[in-house]
C-alpha cells in the first residue's frame, strides 16, 4: 500500500464503482482485505463463515463484477488458480514461489509504472504490464537447504 493512499471504506469502494452495496459484496471485500491474493475457494470459505449460506455461483459473480469494475484485480500466475486482490490500478507486480505458491506484492516503482512504457508498443495503447517474478520464498529456501543437506548425506 502506498503511503499516500487514502483507505476507502468497502461501501465507498462499491459506490465509487457504481455498484450497489450488498451483503455478499461487502463480505467478499472483507475476505479480500484479510486474504490478499486469495483464490475464489478461499474467498468462498471466508464469506460462508461470515454470512452462512452463500451460493458458490453468487461469490463467483461478485468476484467477477468487482474485477470488471476495477474494485478488485484478478490475476492468474501460470499453474495457479485465479487470484483476487483489492490493491488494483497501481500496476504492481507479483513474486510467486515455485515451490509453495506463496504470492507477495512487488512495487513497480513509487508513483509510476515504468514498465508500462514499452520500448516499442507496436502502435498499441498499453494499459497494463503483467510482470510475475518466479523464485523461492524464504520458507522454502530454508526447507530446501535442509533437504539438500539430507540428500548430500544420503548420497555420500
Ligand atoms: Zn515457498
Ligand atoms: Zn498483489
Ligand atoms: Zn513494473
Amino acid at each position: 500500500m502506498k503511503p499516500d493512499a487514502v483507505p476507502a471504506s468497502p461501501e465507498q469502494l462499491l459506490r465509487a464503482a457504481g455498484l450497489r452495496v450488498t451483503k455478499p459484496r461487502l463480505a467478499v471485500l472483507g475476505a479480500l482485505a484479510t486474504h490478499p491474493h486469495a483464490g475464489a475457494d478461499t474467498v468462498l470459505g471466508v464469506v460462508r463463515r461470515d454470512l452462512g449460506a452463500v451460493s458458490t455461483q453468487g461469490v463467483y459473480d461478485v468476484l467477477h463484477v468487482l474485477a470488471e469494475r476495477g474494485v478488485a484485480r484478478r490475476f492468474q500466475p501460470a499453474g495457479s488458480v485465479a487470484r483476487y486482490e483489492l490493491r488494483s490500478g497501481d500496476n504492481h507486480h507479483h513474486v510467486v514461489c515455485r515451490h509453495c505458491g506463496t504470492v507477495e506484492d512487488v512495487d513497480c516503482a513509487t508513483g509510476e509504472a515504468p514498465c508500462l512504457d514499452a520500448s516499442d508498443p507496436q502502435g498499441f495503447v498499453i494499459d497494463e504490464a503483467e510482470v510475475t517474478y518466479w523464485g523461492t520464498c524464504p520458507d522454502c529456501q530454508n526447507s530446501n537447504e535442509t533437504r539438500t543437506n539430507q540428500q548430500g548425506v544420503s548420497n555420500a
